[in-house]
């Protein structure tokens, strides 16, 4: 897959101009002339074959030669509700659920929860997960949601996403995964929780709501490493062709 630029706004006409870091990128890391092909995106699901027509000092003027919608999505919707880790480890998770093709991230609010990201946060993670969109050729972007207190998060995600909804708890010592079979179609909710853990409280709330609660394996894996484990088996990407 060639580079490909990211295009904030909405591609809808046979015109596109890059600015800011897109355009910094084009004209002094790829050298970019008049003339040169590359692959634009928008977000939208569709991605570009653009020719560079003109630049200037911070911007970068092409003409859209065709339009393609090319799915790399999963078959499913996936969404992940994680209590986020601190700092860099935030982007890390970020990087990868959107490499594995998630949906939504969803921030929780827990009783033990350390980090609860605001508005210039969630902004610095969309820009992760549009850097990870650029490397891994998705052209949906995954959604960075408001945070959600867990009460909400748990109770509203059943009835939200639809009645084939599956919605899986990683929790030490909860039941294996194999217990419960993959599902072909349907929305897959997941949910992992801070360094300190579920409270008890948390854990039988969501039983209550139908929650299933799965064990990652014997050992404490570390937020980020348990909501990647966690979302490779369910979304199973390797069986994708
Ligand atoms: N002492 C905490 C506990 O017992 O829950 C460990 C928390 S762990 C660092 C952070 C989160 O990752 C957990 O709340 C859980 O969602 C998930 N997790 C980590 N290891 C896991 C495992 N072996 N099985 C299931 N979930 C796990």
């Amino acid at each position: 897959m060639s580079e490909r630029f990211y295009s904030a706004e909405p591609i809808t006409s046979d015109q596109v101009v890059l600015a800011d870091s897109e355009a910094h990128h084009l004209l002094h890391v790829m050298r970019v002339s008049s003339g040169d092909q590359v692959t634009l995106f928008d977000g939208s699901g569709a991605e570009f074959v653009a020719e560079v027509v003109a630049s200037r000092r911070s911007q970068v003027e092409f003409a859209i030669l065709s339009r393609a919608e090319i799915d790399r999505e999963l078959a499913f919707p996936l969404i992940v509700g994680v209590a986020l880790p601190k700092g860099d480890r935030q982007k890390w998770l970020v990087e990868k659920l959107t490499e594995l093709g998630i949906s939504k991230l969803v921030p929780l609010i827990t009783e033990r929860s350390v980090a609860e990201p605001g508005p210039a946060a969630r902004a610095r993670l969309e820009q992760a997960v549009i850097k990870a969109s650029k490397q891994c050729g998705r052209n949906l972007l995954m959604d960075i949601a408001v945070a959600k207190r867990w009460e909400e998060f748990v109770c509203d995600s059943p009835d939200e996403t639809g009645s084939d909804t599956q919605c899986i708890i990683a929790h030490p010592g909860g039941d294996p995964m194999v217990d419960f079979p993959a599902r072909l179609h349907g929305v897959r909710v997941l949910a992992v929780g801070p360094e300190g853990g579920f409270t008890e409280h948390e854990i039988e709330l969501a039983v209550k709501k139908g929650w299933q609660v799965v064990s990652l394996g014997r050992r404490i894996l570390r937020i980020e490493t348990a909501a990647v484990a966690l979302a490779c088996a369910v979304a199973q990407p390797l069986t994708e062709c």
